[in-house]
This record gives C-alpha cells, structure tokens and sequence, in this order.
C-alpha cells in the first residue's frame, strides 16, 4: 500500500457486540472495485463471537420485547435522524466499498432513511377477530426472538433496512451480518446503533463467507431475515429446518420484460436500458432478458445499442460517471463468462469490452439473436449485460418469460393499459410492473414467487413477518 491508501485504510471500524465496539478476532481487506485499492481493514469475527453476539441479543430480548411499542417507535426513529445526519459521509464510503455512482449511493441512502421512518409509522395493535355475546376472539402480534438479518452486496444499506427496524418495530433483537465485500456502510450503522439502542438490542458481526451456516443453525436464532441468491437461500432454509426457524428469503430473479408491439421503440429501449444497466444490473429486480415482437425487433436492438456506447463507465467517486464496476472479483469473473456465452451464442450489438487495467470495468452490453437456451438467458447474470429476444406470438413470449425456476420480478411494456393489465396477470412473478420499473413503495408488500423467495418484506405484512401470531379466544 502507499502512503495515500494507507491513510485510506482506516482500523476504526468494530464488530458491535452487546452494545461495545470490539474489534474482530482477525481482518479482512475491503477492496474498492473501482481502483482494487484496499478501502479499509476490517474485522472479522470467528465462531465465539457470533455465539457472544446471539447470547447479547437473547439477554436484550428479554428486556426490549417489554418496551412500549411507541418507545420503540422513537428509538426506530432516531436510527433514522441519526442516519440522515450523517448522509454523506454514508454515501461515499458506500460508493468506496460498493462502487455505485456517488448520486446513486445517495439515493440508497435516502430510500434507506425513508424506509426506516416507514416501518417506524406502523403499528401492531391487536384485532377483535370476533366478537358476540358468547365469544371475543382477539389475535395479537408477539415478537419472535433472535432475528439473524443476513445480506448481500448490491444495495448493503437499503436491504438491511428493510429486516432490521421491522424487526426491533415488532419487539424482536437482531445479529447482523452483512456480505463480506461490503461491511463498512453497516458497521457504521451498527455505531448509530450502538448510541441510539440499549446494548445488545443490535448486534453486528462480519465474516469472510465462513458463519452464515453457523447463524441460520443457532438454536437461539428464531427467524432468518436472507436477502442473497437462491443457491445460498436453499442453503439457509436446509440449516434453519433443525430447529423451524421463521424464514424470509428474497433471492435471485432473471426478471422479463415484454415488450408488446404498440410502443415507440427508442423510449421504450431508453427504458429497458435503464432497466437492465442500473447499478450495473447487479439489482435482484432488473431486467435480465427482453422479449420483443418481430416488427420492432431492429430498432429496439439499434436504440439500446446506441445507448450503450453513450454510457459513461468509471469510478463512482468521479463526477458525470452512470455506471460504476462488477461490485467483486469472483461476480467480475462470472460476468466475463456470461460475455463469453454472448460471443458464441449470440451478437453483440454495442459493448463487451472489458477495460484493460484496475477496476472490475465491464461496459454496458446489448446481445441480439441469442437462444433462450443459453446461459445469458437461463441463469442470472447480475451483471450488465441484456439479451434481446424475439417474438413472433405473445402468448409464445409469455410461456418463455415463465419458463424459470425464477419469479421475482416482471415488466410488460405497451401503449395499451388493458391490453398489458391482461399480459401482466399471466405472468408468474411477485411484482409486475407496467410502462415502468423499480417503483418499490416502502407501504407496498414485495415477495418473491417460485424459487425467487419466500414470506414478504415491506408494508404492514413485512412488518408482521417479524411476529408470532397470539390469538386469545374468550368465552363470555
Ligand atoms: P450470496 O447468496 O452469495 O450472499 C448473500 C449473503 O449470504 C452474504 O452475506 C453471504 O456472506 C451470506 N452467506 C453465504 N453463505 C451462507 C450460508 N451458507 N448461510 C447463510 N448465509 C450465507 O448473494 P450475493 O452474491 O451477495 O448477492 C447477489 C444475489 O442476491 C443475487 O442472486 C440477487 O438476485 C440476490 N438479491 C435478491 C434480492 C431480493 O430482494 N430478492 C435483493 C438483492 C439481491
């Protein structure tokens, strides 16, 4: 390292266990994927530690699940306060560790705190399920235990908000555990946590890939809040089955757009482009393949063509850049391959190249002329690189787009409202959207359907998930 990067690497980050910042029995390297510079050493805990932070959780529940929830609501909140205050210094190192855009990190941040102040709104009064003059059937919400939230690299912060305040909302304690390429953002939270909640209430560990097993295995772990791929997600349901655990696993897609004939062709590729590249396509929800009919099929593939010389690939830090790197080496590596397939299989249209020198650089790639039998279009590729299929006959697009073990997301793309409500309703995924994408509102539940998930996250059922049902059924 030289002198610039070791002023860089800073060792101020901690594990957060039973409310004190303690370092981790070894490190770990956070690598920026921009520059492959080392962002910070990090600690990384071993077995004891993750067993110390369970046991601090288990102690604080006994304690947290009695406080009102109101009081509850406040702490939540000023998570929230807490977290704004210090935005920007969050977004860059977000930007450091994850690569995204500098404005990009902001927003994630900002989504963040507004999920936060979402799930802090709610409520879990208990419901008058009956009641007559002989019976009053009452169901309450209790809170579950230990929740192990567990994410991934692609949006650190924002997905960890959508486990962690619905779980303290609802009474529970939380171990943390982020991926292992992109702890800082949360260790940082776990510090706003550590000032804001009683010690022990949120605890955060970091390891290097080696004791997610462990954690969705603990007897004292009630629930396993996942959001990851669906090879991990099968994982963490075989190791909670021992002991029942509540489970939420939002994991992988390989999302359709269908793309009916009745739009323009350059605004609706300007929207499958955004779609598709957005944060380099490592989104879970992003369009990963695109149905489009024969008489529009050219110029759909010429426009987001186009569009991929336009994009301005580059470091994050850097002012005007639109797309940042493949977040680490081993997905930089499984992205190379899927360009590889898109040579042999298909056409590349505009991009492919990967950037001689440091960074995990691969520009935005349009593919053409590609059978759904390839690995581009069969697997997820959570990366930037979108093939264009053709169709002659809908319903033929529609049974394609289903024919996945996948079903997170979807998107149906026409001029006619009817005509897409109708194509929507059949296909088989969790949340279609029409003439539009990413549009996540923190009040609207969002689950995945076949092998994309399981439970729901968000809106009032992402916030029950984090309960038990008590129902108390009285004669009168
Ligand atoms: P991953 O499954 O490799 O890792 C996710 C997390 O699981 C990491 O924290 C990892 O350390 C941990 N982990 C690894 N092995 C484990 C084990 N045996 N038990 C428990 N935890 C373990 O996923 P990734 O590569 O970090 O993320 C990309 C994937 O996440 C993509 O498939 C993407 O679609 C998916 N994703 C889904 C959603 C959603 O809401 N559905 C959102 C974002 C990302």
């Amino acid at each position: 390292m030289n002198a610039e990067l070791r002023a860089q690497a800073t060792d101020d980050f901690s594990l957060l266990i039973n409310g004190r910042r303690v370092p981790g029995a070894a490190t770990l390297n956070v690598i920026n994927p921009a520059t492959e510079d080392i962002v910070a050493v990090c600690p990384r805990a071993d077995l004891n530690q993750l067993n110390q932070a369970v046991a601090a959780a288990k102690s604080a529940f006994s304690t947290w699940k009695n406080v009102p929830i109101d009081r509850r609501r406040q702490l939540v909140g000023k998570l929230a306060d807490a977290l704004e205050s210090r935005m920007a210094e969050f977004a860059r190192l977000l930007t450091q560790e994850q690569g995204k855009p500098l404005p990009h990190a902001m927003h994630e941040i900002g989504g963040a705190i507004a999920t936060i102040r979402a799930f802090a709104a709610m409520d879990l009064k208990p419901e008058v399920l009956r009641e007559s003059d002989t019976v009053r059937i009452v169901r309450q919400r209790a809170p579950l235990g230990v929740i192990a939230a567990i994410t991934p690299w692609n949006f650190p912060l924002i997905l960890l908000m959508l486990k962690v305040p619905p779980a303290l909302m609802a009474g529970n304690t939380v171990v943390i555990k982020p991926a292992p390429t992109t702890p800082l953002t949360t260790l940082r939270f776990g510090e706003i946590c550590a000032e804001v909640l009683p010690a022990g209430v949120v605890n955060v560990i970091v390891d290097q890939n080696d004791l997610g097993g462990a954690l969705t295995a603990h007897p004292d772990v009630a629930k396993v809040a996942f959001t990851g791929s669906t090879a991990t997600g099968r994982k963490v349901m075989a190791s909670a089955a021992p002991t029942l655990k509540h489970l939420t696993l939002e994991l992988g897609g390989n999302d359709a757009a269908i793309v009916l004939d009745d739009v323009d062709p350059k605004e609706v590729a300007a929207k499958l482009f955004m779609g598709a590249m957005l944060n380099s396509g490592q989104i879970c929800l992003a369009i990963k393949r695109a149905y489009v009919p024969d008489a529009i099929y050219d110029p759909v593939c010429a426009e987001l063509g186009k569009l991929a010389e336009r994009a301005i690939v580059g470091n994050g830090l850097e002012e005007g850049t639109e797309f940042g790197p493949i977040q680490n080496r081993a997905q930089f590596e499984k992205v190379k391959g899927y360009l590889e397939d898109a040579r042999r299989n298909g056409r590349i249209v505009a991009g492919g190249e990967i950037a001689r020198g440091r960074g995990y650089f691969v520009r935005p790639t349009i593919v053409r002329d590609i059978p759904d039998t390839a690995a581009l279009v069969r697997e997820e590729q959570f990366g930037p690189i979108l093939p264009v299929l053709r169709y002659s006959s809908l319903d033929d697009a529609i049974a394609r787009a289903n024919d996945s073990e996948y079903g997170l997301g979807a998107t149906v793309w026409s001029s006619n409202l009817e005509r897409a409500y109708e194509v929507a309703s059949r296909i088989e995924s969790g949340t279609v959207w029409v003439n539009k994408h990413l549009d996540l509102p923190a009040d609207i539940p969002f689950a995945g359907a076949k092998q994309s998930g399981l439970g729901i996250e968000m809106g009032q059922e992402g916030l029950e998930e984090f309960t038990q049902q008590r129902v108390i059924n009285i004669a009168k």
